[in-house]
């Protein structure tokens, strides 16, 4: 059987895209200049001074300055300990790569003046040999990329201030310092290739017999430096320099010059920074937590990021530099109590050993987190038992750390209830309500496919549908793998953890499926196939066999061998705040894409207010009906189609009397029969026998009418309002049982509200008739019952000549609802189950940003949906206008249609929550442009 409706195609993954830091341009470029920093008329200022409480930049200068600089200038204007240093702007990286690489005369003076300004701060001189300034070179652009680009430590040293500094600390630590500065400067400036050095050290270790750096003595280090130094005159053709000038010079230029090197770019690609964006150098004076037991490194969250509780979180380590608590040589100690982990059992803490420069910390922590109004990720050093800040950035956080922390922060009175609402990632809240892989689990990756429905399931792979019904109703955990799936499938999806496909893209019949039904999802895994007659799937080179362990994890698309431990993540009450909130400032209704009520039931609890779409056909499949739905439609006459059709007019009654019960008076949008008759059909020689004998009539005849209804092109094919155009009997079937339902439940005294949704029409003269048909048999139900309710009818808005033709549409319809699947599929001509083949290649080429069915094309196929609500209301103002396409869950989807003006947005239960937080979100954000614009008109006038 075809995959039915639904395809694959492959996207960012969605970490790459919510780590993708694309800034708009900030605005004030040109008035940052104005500031404390500007240099004299007329002369472009480069060199950003900060020491000693005064700084020239401030953190709203991170486009000239880099975070970095930015926020050290920041910090020292606040009066916090902060080594003395300065920045060279993002412009001077500009002018020195477009300049032959050449630092400009003008800027190096600038460099000298702030060079003296730091030694008269210290006290100390830039290659003095009694009293020497050892400074630390680092790279910084507007946004963080993680060690992408270079770094040199220690420069200023030489065979002259090394003594001095010997004499200032120790013999051991100056020379150790020393040969750390050769090898870095070596392979970051002068392109000695680091492992060169490495393995002199390696050498110099197992001729002592030692295994740790740290227990070589001074003489080794001494030593080991007179080796690197003629290890750089032999590979790099020239001596170090020992002018610290001459070292600061090569550094500077070596640091701007590493924004473009390849793994630079790369981030840079992955991430969509603009190549033009540049990086700023910050020079500041070296502190170092190397010099003895009264000296420590350490990192710190102002808050738990993967809880979010407000509890000061940190590691460090005595006596250490700052790569040392990240490397993992030594277990890094808690800095207090509050967050000693197991591992960390009986080390002692910061708190416990230096309390003073702690308290001191602590103090500066709070002071920094209600500065920056965020919780803030911060390093810190200590020398001789004096507290130093190296970094405070904005810190990385879990979801559920972030929601939180932005409703505690609200709660402080540190942010206001909008700002919370703006600060948690409405795309990311799904992962919130789904199992996720233990982080410390070991992965063993095999594959990857498109992550289509998040969570992680664990379980043995099962290749039927029967089969994970059979072993999970039994108590076993399956993974349902499968090169596609049907609706057939779905009594196997809903006994299965997770469900894995070689097939499909993000809105095929399995991620639909799935999500609807809150199962992990991972489809168009193109490095599986299945060999169901051995029983075996393939994993590229990997075998696994039916009952062998497997894991999915359907946020990041991951296939994985064997069985990982997941966590079941607990929803913090700040959640249900957050989202009572989001509801008050949201204008955007939220339904729910929901076909059972135990659907709705999920996703009334999950806040929806209605149901946006019913896919009546996902009812046809219940085991106990298929065979009655295949004499409907293999039926040689109508009266066999009427004797079919009366055996389900009970079964689909009882269905939406359990919907109607469960949404509670809420609107109910009923789609009537969808796709294409065939996809009912049964294939296997027994299933056609089935039919045979109900039908009574011979296997061969049943053969030749299903051969009779296969089409070349289904989906363009006899499919949606066509079927009720020429089986007006069916639909007729569908609306009754809506109608009976409704008199049902209103007769036990509940509200109904029924609407019901006519798919696929691209003609108003389809609508015409069909709504016809339904006002009259609804009439008719409602006479016979003696009973009122109110209805609407009203379509879908999928295919791109309904859009064009809206304003006459409208006249027929009481509502409209996008079926933006459909609607992307036509007006793109992107088959939803194919695309997946080749979509890859257009986002990996930068043709598109992200994948046209997972988030809405708004230039194209948005254009369209603006048109048909345009056109729509001008026939019928007022008319209520909807999507459901899998759109409707997306969080920039939503923005979207919040903005244009849609009444309400329908998605799977589980992704009720992110429309929720997303439409709120655009509610506030176009409130804060129109506010801006008022303002503007304002200061015009
Ligand atoms: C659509 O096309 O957007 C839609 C909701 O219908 P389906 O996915 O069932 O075709
Ligand atoms: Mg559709």
């Amino acid at each position: 059987m075809p995959a039915g409706r639904h395809q694959r195609p492959r996207k960012r993954s969605a970490a790459a895209r919510a780590a993708s830091p694309r800034e708009a341009p900030p605005p004030g470029r040109r008035a940052e200049r104005g500031g404390p920093g500007s240099a004299r008329p007329g002369t472009r200022k480069s060199v950003y001074f900060f020491g000693e409480g005064r700084a020239e930049g401030r953190v709203e200068m991170r486009e000239l300055l880099g975070g970095k600089g930015a926020n050290l200038a920041e910090m020292t204007r606040l009066g916090i300990p902060v080594p003395p240093g300065f920045t060279l702007s993002t412009e001077v990286c500009a002018r020195y790569l477009a300049g032959g690489r050449r630092l400009p005369a003008d800027v190096w003076a600038e460099v000298e003046g702030a060079l003296a300004r730091v030694e008269r701060v210290l006290g100390l001189g830039f290659g003095d040999r009694a009293a020497p300034l050892l400074v630390s070179v680092r790279s910084g652009a507007r946004v963080s990329m993680p060690g992408m680009m270079d770094t040199v430590l220690n420069l200023g040293l030489n065979q002259r201030t090394v003594e001095g500094v010997a004499r200032g600390a120790s013999e051991r630590f100056a020379w150790d310092s020393y040969r750390r500065f050769v090898q870095m400067y070596g392979d970051v400036v002068l392109g000695v290739p680091h492992e060169r050095f490495e393995e002199h050290l390696d050498d110099l270790k197992r001729a002592r017999g030692v295994r740790l750096d740290t227990e070589l003595e001074a003489a080794d280090l001494r030593a080991l430096v007179g080796t690197y130094l003629e290890t750089v005159e032999a590979l790099a053709g020239r001596s170090f320099p020992q002018d610290p000038r001459a070292q600061l010079r090569g550094a500077i230029g070596a640091v701007f010059g590493s924004w473009r090197n390849e793994r630079a770019r790369r981030y840079r690609r992955m991430h969509g920074i603009p190549e033009d964006w540049g990086t700023a150098v910050t020079v500041q004076a070296m502190v170092f937590g190397n010099m003895g037991d009264d000296c420590a490194t350490g990192v710190a969250f102002t808050r738990n990021p993967s809880t979010g509780e407000r509890l000061f979180y940190g590691e460090w380590l005595k006596n250490a530099q700052g790569e040392d608590v990240v490397a993992g040589i030594r277990t890094p100690q808690p800095i207090n109590e509050d967050n000693r982990s197991h591992a960390q059992a009986g080390l002692p803490t910061l708190q416990a050993e230096m309390p003073g420069p702690y308290r001191e910390l602590v103090r500066i922590y709070k002071r920094l987190e209600r500065h920056y109004r965020d919780m803030q990720d911060i390093e810190f050093t200590i020398q001789c038992g004096r507290l130093w800040m190296l970094q405070t950035r904005n810190g990385k956080r879990t979801v559920r750390a972030a929601v939180k922390i932005a409703v505690d922060m609200a709660r402080e009175r540190l942010i206001s209830r909008d700002e919370s609402l703006m600060r948690v990632d409405a795309g990311k809240l799904e992962q919130l309500l789904h199992p996720t892989l233990d982080p410390a689990a070991e992965r063993d990756v095999l594959a990857k496919g498109l992550p289509a429905s998040p969570g992680a399931a664990t379980g043995v792979i099962v290749l039927t549908a029967d089969e994970a019904e059979m072993r999970g109703k039994a108590g076993q955990k399956v993974v349902l793998v499968r090169t596609e799936t049907s609706p057939e499938d779905i009594h196997g999806m809903g006994a299965a953890e997770g469900i894995l496909t070689a097939r499909g893209g993000m809105t095929s019949h399995a991620a639909v499926v799935a999500r609807g039904i809150g199962r992990c999802c991972v489809v168009g895994c193109g490095d599986l196939r299945i060999d169901r007659q051995r029983g075996e799937i393939h994993l590229g080179e990997r075998t696994l066999r039916a009952g062998d362990p497997i894991t999915i994890d359907g946020s990041t698309g991951e296939v994985i061998s064997g069985s990982v431990d997941t966590v079941t993540p607990e929803l913090d009450p700040e959640f249900g705040t957050l989202m009572r909130w989001a509801d008050g400032r949201r204008r955007l209704r939220v339904r729910t894409n929901a076909d059972t009520p135990n659907d709705a039931k999920v996703a009334r609890e999950f806040g929806a207010e209605g149901i946006g779409l019913c896919r009546t056909e996902h009812m046809f499949f219940e085991a106990d009906r298929i065979l009655a739905v295949r004499q409907m439609i293999l039926a040689a006459d109508r009266g066999q189609r009427m004797a079919a059709l009366d055996k389900l007019l009970p079964m689909q009654r009882g269905d939406f009397v359990g919907i109607f019960e469960a949404m509670q008076g809420l609107p109910v949008t009923i789609r009537l029969l969808d796709p294409p008759l065939h996809e009912f059909l049964p294939h296997g020689e027994e299933e056609v026998a089935e039919v045979a004998r109900a039908l009574g009539r011979d296997t061969a005849e049943i053969r030749a009418r299903i051969d009779a209804l296969s089409e070349f092109n289904p989906m363009l094919g006899h499919r949606g309002c066509r079927l009720g155009i020429t089986f007006p009997e069916i639909y007729r079937m569908q609306v009754r049982a809506i109608a009976e339902a409704a008199c049902q439940v209103a007769a036990s005294g509940a509200r109904v509200r029924p609407e019901i949704m006519i798919p696929l029409v691209a003609h108003v003269g389809e609508l015409s008739r069909l709504r016809a048909l339904c006002r009259d048999e609804i009439r008719a139900v409602q006479g016979e019952h003696g009973r009122r309710f109110a209805y609407a009818i009203g379509t879908m808005i999928e295919v791109p000549r309904a859009v064009l033709v809206a304003d006459a549409i409208a006249r027929h319809a009481d509502f409209f609802s996008f079926g933006t699947n459909d609607l992307t599929q036509m007006t793109y001509a992107l088959s939803r189950d194919d695309a997946g083949k080749f979509l890859s290649d257009y986002i990996e080429q930068g043709i598109l940003d992200e994948d046209p069915f997972v988030s809405i094309d708004e230039a194209g196929i948005g254009e369209l949906i603006r048109m048909g609500v345009e056109k729509g209301r001008r026939t019928r103002p007022g008319l209520k206008v909807g999507i459901c396409g899998e759109h409707g869950g997306d969080a920039k989807s939503v923005a979207f249609c919040a903005r244009i003006g849609l009444d309400y947005a329908s998605c799977s239960p589980y992704r009720v929550p992110v429309a929720r937080l997303a439409a709120a979100q655009a509610a506030i954000a176009a409130e804060r442009t129109g506010g801006r614009r008022r303002a503007g008109r304002g200061t015009r006038r």
